[in-house]
C-alpha cells in the first residue's frame, strides 16, 4: 500500500445521487483484487480523515481504475469539485478482496445501493474468466440501478429489484433467489450494501451449503489497522473473534460472519 497522486480523466454526476470518476493508474491496475478499496482524500483541511471507495472497475489497457460514489457527506461533497486535470491523493490497495475459485462456473451477486460498485468489479473479473454472473441489484429507485448496463455488458444476467416497483423486501427477494437455485446450479454467493440482505444470503446459502462471501462497509476511520474503529466479529470455531474490516476485511466468507 502506498499514497498515489492520481491524475484524474474525468469526475461526473451519473444520476440524482451518484457521481463516477476516472483516475489514471499506471503501475496500480495490475496489482489490484476486487473488494479491494482506496482510502481517498477528499479535503487537507476538513473532513480530515480519508474516505474509503472499493474499486468500481479496472480497465487494464486503459490503465485506469473507476469510482463509482454516493454523494452522502462533506467528503464526498468535496469529491463533486474534483477536477478532470488535477490530481487525487489516494492510499491503497487496502484490504483483501473477494476470491474466485478455479472451479466456480456460476456465481451469484447480491448488492444494494453503493454495493453495487463494489460488486460490479467482481462481475468484471468473473466475466474476464468466463464465469456466468447472477446479479440481484437491489435499490431505492431504478435512478440507483446504475451499474446495471455495465453488468450486462458484461453478460450477467440482472434482476432488478427496487422500492420504487415495492419488490426491493427481503420475502421477495428470498424467493427470487429460491426460484433461481431452483433452475441452476449456483457454486458461490456474494453481497455487500446491505444488512438484512446480507442475513437474507447468509441464511440460504447455509440452507444449501453454498460459500459465500462479504464485503463489509464499516465506518473506518485510518484504512490500515492501527485505530481500530472498523472492527466487527467473526465467528471462529466456537469463539466469537473481532477483526478489522479495513485490515482483515473488507472481504469475509459470509458464513463466519455475526450480523448484529
Ligand atoms: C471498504 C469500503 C468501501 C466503500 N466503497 C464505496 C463505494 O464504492 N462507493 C460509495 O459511494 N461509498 C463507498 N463506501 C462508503 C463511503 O466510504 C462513505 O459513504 C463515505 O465515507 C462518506 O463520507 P462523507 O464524508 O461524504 O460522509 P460522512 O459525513 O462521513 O457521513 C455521511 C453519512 O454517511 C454515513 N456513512 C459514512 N460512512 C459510511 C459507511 N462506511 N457505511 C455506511 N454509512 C456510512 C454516515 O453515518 C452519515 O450518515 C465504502 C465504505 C467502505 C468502508
Amino acid at each position: 500500500m502506498e499514497v498515489n497522486q492520481l491524475p484524474i480523466l474525468s469526475n461526473v454526476q451519473v444520476s440524482a445521487r451518484y457521481w463516477h470518476m476516472v483516475v489514471s493508474a499506471p503501475g496500480l491496475v495490475n496489482r489490484i483484487q476486487p473488494g479491494q478499496f482506496f482510502n481517498i482524500l477528499c479535503e487537507t483541511t476538513f473532513p480530515f480523515l480519508r474516505r474509503p471507495f472499493s474499486i468500481y472497475r479496472i480497465n487494464k489497457e486503459e490503465e485506469t481504475i473507476e469510482f463509482l460514489y454516493l454523494v452522502q457527506g462533506d467528503g464526498t461533497k468535496k469529491m463533486t469539485e474534483f477536477k478532470a486535470g488535477e490530481k487525487v491523493d489516494v492510499f491503497g490497495p487496502l484490504g483483501v478482496g473477494f476470491t474466485l475459485e478455479k472451479d466456480w462456473e456460476t456465481v451469484l451477486l447480491l448488492a444494494r445501493g453503493v454495493g453495487i460498485a463494489t460488486l460490479a468489479a467482481l462481475a468484471q473479473e468473473a466475466s474476464n474468466q468466463n464465469k456466468k454472473c447472477i446479479a440481484i441489484l437491489s435499490a431505492r429507485s431504478h435512478n440507483d440501478l446504475l451499474a446495471t448496463e455495465t453488468l450486462q455488458g458484461l453478460g450477467a444476467e440482472v434482476y432488478k429489484v427496487t422500492e420504487e416497483d415495492g419488490n426491493s423486501g427481503v420475502e421477495y427477494v428470498e424467493q427470487l433467489i429460491e426460484n433461481i437455485l431452483a433452475e441452476q446450479r449456483v457454486d458461490a454467493g456474494f453481497t455487500c450494501g446491505s444488512k438484512r440482505l446480507s442475513k437474507l444470503l447468509q441464511a440460504v446459502t447455509r440452507k444449501y451449503i453454498i460459500p459465500s462471501q462479504i464485503a463489509l462497509e464499516e465506518h473506518m476511520a485510518c484504512g490500515m489497522g492501527a485505530c481500530f474503529a472498523c472492527v466487527c466479529d467473526i465467528r471462529s470455531e466456537n469463539a466469537t473473534q473481532s477483526v478489522r474490516v479495513c485490515t482483515e476485511g473488507p472481504v469475509f466468507d459470509l458464513d463466519k460472519v455475526v450480523m448484529a
